[in-house]
């Protein structure tokens, strides 16, 4: 149960993949047409038709309608705020989290063949993206604020249900107009679950999609000074290059969210568990193929013990099923697109000979094998590999401040994993360590909303943190007196 959701407010229960009746409906989704993606906006909307493929096997999946530049323009002058009742936005909103969750045999189909998400990591997109529109209904029920305006949220593709739906109930929750760039690469999820979020009952001109290139949509989307705010969660560059069009042409008072990269680390001590450090290691490292901005990038192992847990790693590690994202045995889908492969590709190879262990992985589709590779520390590493990639280093035991600092001065502050059973060790690495997400003895990722609320510092982002109490006040005025409801 939710400890920030409120008596008898708890979060999605998810999906049981081990029932029959549940199992058969997926399946019964498996080929089914996934509707094409257009801007969803008031008025007309034209642009240039694309395709878009299925990642795992560069099949066509269906099409997207790409919006130019005009029909940003409309869509920005048709916007209005949502002025209903904020008991009614947030009964719209429940309400869209109903339909959503009906609905999961499609969105599973969609996630597995458009994003290449295996059925536990669709499972737990759903449930996230449901918990994003139930907790921001009840915060904004609970502390009613002023809308600031015209809303852009700029969405990720490796979270193109989740992180689209939490950007936009946030804002819509706090009755703002939302103008919603999705990731090029996942048009089709977001124009699904746009299309339910307004049979929902949230008006067509509250809420307005705009797939699109970042160049035309996105630049036009975070330089017009009819904007009042932009949510954003990509990449670090990207966030920097959006802050620069906002202070060039936004009003001094816009707001940007951004939630961006990270170089995560976790430290596994001579005293943890190693069936369990392990266990959570390939978690944190390899679920989603890697593909999180939570995920485990460089692992430290106290050198007494890192021969043995390296080893316990790599049986783990040949455990794991890469390959097409629908069979339920699946562990490790592909990467999202042939640019992510290449790239992931290219520094696994300039790499070879720190490869402690690698599995295979099929040679059709975007796939990267899982990878182990050896580095003297986080120094070494560049920037975030987003994709199946484990880094890992050893440490004497009286280095552990100075592993801490090194971690540090990357500059990223988005999660970080303790393994130990020194309980005042705890307290020491939370007081040096500058993160957003600090877990200890478990894996690092898949941060629960209302309970865990998710986000970073430094290059790892704005804050405030997605799925926690401080998030909605930021969509409302800064000034204004909260209203009641
Ligand atoms: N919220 C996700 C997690 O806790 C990560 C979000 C992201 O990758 O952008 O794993």
């Amino acid at each position: 149960p939710s400890k920030l959701f409120g008596e008898g407010r708890e979060n999605s229960t998810g999906f049981d993949l081990t029932d029959e009746a549940t199992l058969a409906r997926i399946n019964a989704a498996r080929d089914v047409a996934i509707p094409n993606a257009q801007p969803l906006t008031v008025g007309a909307a034209t642009g240039e038709l694309v395709e878009v493929r299925n990642p795992a096997t560069g099949e066509v999946i269906g099409s997207v309608t790409e919006a130019d530049t005009a029909t940003v323009q409309a869509a920005i002058s048709n916007a209005t705020l949502w002025s209903a009742p904020v008991a009614d936005r947030a009964n719209a909103l429940r309400c869209a989290a109903d339909l959503y969750e009906a609905n999961y045999g499609t969105l599973f189909a969609i996630l597995a063949r458009e994003a290449g998400k295996n059925l536990p990591d669709a499972v737990g997109e759903l449930r996230e993206a449901v918990d994003f529109l139930r907790y921001y209904a009840n915060e904004a029920e609970r502390n009613t604020t002023t809308p600031r305006g015209i809303i852009t949220a700029i969405s990720p593709w490796n979270f193109p249900l989740a992180i689209f739906t939490g950007q936009i109930a946030a804002a819509l929750a706090a009755g703002n107009a939302v103008l919603a760039k999705p990731a090029e690469q996942t048009p089709l999820v977001a124009a699904f679950a746009t299309r339910l979020l307004h049979e929902a009952g949230v008006p067509a001109s509250a809420l307005q999609l705009l797939p699109g290139q970042g160049a035309t949509v996105g630049a036009a989307l975070t330089s017009d000074p009819r904007i009042k705010g932009v949510v954003f969660t990509g990449s670090t560059d990207t966030a920097l290059v959006i802050r620069k069009a906002m202070v060039q042409n936004l009003s001094p008072d816009a707001v940007l969210v951004a939630e961006t990269g990270g170089l995560n680390a976790m430290i596994v001590d001579s005293t943890a568990l190693p069936e369990q450090a392990v266990r959570d290691i390939v978690a944190s490292a390899f679920q989603s193929a890697g593909q999180r901005c939570s995920a485990l990038r460089c692992l430290y192992i106290q050198e007494d013990v890192a021969p043995h847990v390296i080893e316990m790693i790599e049986g783990a590690m040949d455990e794991l099923t890469v390959g097409n994202p629908w069979h339920l045995s699946t562990d490790v889908g592909p990467v999202i697109d042939d640019e992510a492969q290449q790239q992931i590709a290219d520094y696994i190879a300039a790499a070879s000979d720190r490869v402690i262990h690698q599995l295979d992985a099929p040679t059709e589709g975007h796939f990267i094998p899982p990878t182990m590779i050896r580095v003297g520390g986080i120094e070494e590493l560049e920037h975030e590999i987003f994709g199946p990639v484990l880094h890992v280093a050893t440490f004497k035991g009286s280095d552990l401040e100075k592993v801490i600092d090194a971690v540090n001065a990357k500059g990223y502050g988005l999660t970080f994993g303790l393994h130990t059973r020194i309980d005042s060790r705890v307290q020491e690495v939370a007081d040096r360590i500058e993160v957003g997400n600090l877990y200890v003895n478990r894996n690092q990722i898949g941060a629960v909303v209302g309970n865990q609320p998710f986000g970073g510092e430094g290059l790892s982002g704005t804050g405030p943190k997605a799925g926690g109490p401080l998030y909605l006040p930021h969509f409302g005025k800064p000034e204004a007196a909260p209203v009641a409801g």
